[in-house]
């Protein structure tokens, strides 16, 4: 049984580009989140900030990591390599606060899997269209056209991870998203009542992939 002076994993997972690191990012404005910085083999973004929005090491730095066993979960996405410490994590909800998780399916599934003794609660966040995405994932990589469309191939794929968790929350007004997502959470923990649709988002599902 999780305790309740220990802190609550909150992760979110999306097909690329539907918002969850600017998710992520507005949760964290709350004193007792703590976002998990992953490692990544990827190069740094236009405006990323290094150890702040990833820890960028090399091939054989996150080798060492795999070896030494360093990692929670860890998976290739995108044909970059990207993990998640045990340490700090396990640090941080030993303290009360809760972790927020950007990570793809992979690592949410490894997370589940190794069922810990902390509040897990998952979520799946969709955008409201296809068109939307590849606008915000064409602005975002404004610089390669190629990786928008690279990862519009991959959202078929991905999208079908939405089962896998505990709640699927569409993101069209950032506002309202991110509310949506906060008051869940405190459902979550407080033993309150959820306000969540569960058909509504199937139908989304279908319009998505249809
Ligand atoms: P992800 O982490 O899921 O790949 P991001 O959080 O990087 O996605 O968001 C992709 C792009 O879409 C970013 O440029 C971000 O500013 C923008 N964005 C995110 N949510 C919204 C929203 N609700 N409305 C408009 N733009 C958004
Ligand atoms: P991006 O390159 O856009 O920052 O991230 C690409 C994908 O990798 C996203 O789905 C993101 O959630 C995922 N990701 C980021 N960090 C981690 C991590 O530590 N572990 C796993 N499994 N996925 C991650």
């Amino acid at each position: 049984m999780p305790s309740d002076k220990d802190g609550t994993m909150v992760i979110l997972s999306s097909p690329s580009g539907a918002g969850k690191t600017t998710l992520v990012n507005l949760l964290s404005n709350h004193d007792n989140y703590e976002i998990s910085i992953s490692h990544t083999t990827r190069k740094p973004r236009d405006g990323e900030i290094p150890d702040k929005d990833y820890y960028f090491v090399d091939d054989k730095e996150f080798k060492r990591l795999i070896n030494n066993q360093e990692f929670l979960e860890y998976a290739k996405v995108f044909d970059n390599y990207y993990g998640t410490t045990r340490t700090p994590i396990i640090d941080n909800l030993n303290k009360g606060k809760n972790v927020l998780f950007d990570i793809d399916w992979q690592g949410a599934d490894q997370i589940k899997n190794k069922k810990l003794d902390y509040r897990l609660i998952t979520f799946f966040i969709l955008p409201p269209s296809k068109k939307i995405l590849f606008d915000r994932l064409s602005n975002r990589d404004m610089k390669d056209k190629l990786i928008a469309e690279e990862r519009m191939q991959q959202f078929e794929r991905d999208v079908l991870h939405w089962i896998n968790y505990d709640y699927v929350v569409i993101n069209d007004d950032l506002d309202k998203c991110y509310l949506k997502i906060k008051k869940l959470i405190n459902a979550e923990i407080s033993d309150g009542s959820k306000d969540y649709d569960l058909d509504y988002i199937r139908k989304h599902v279908e319009k998505l992939t249809s």
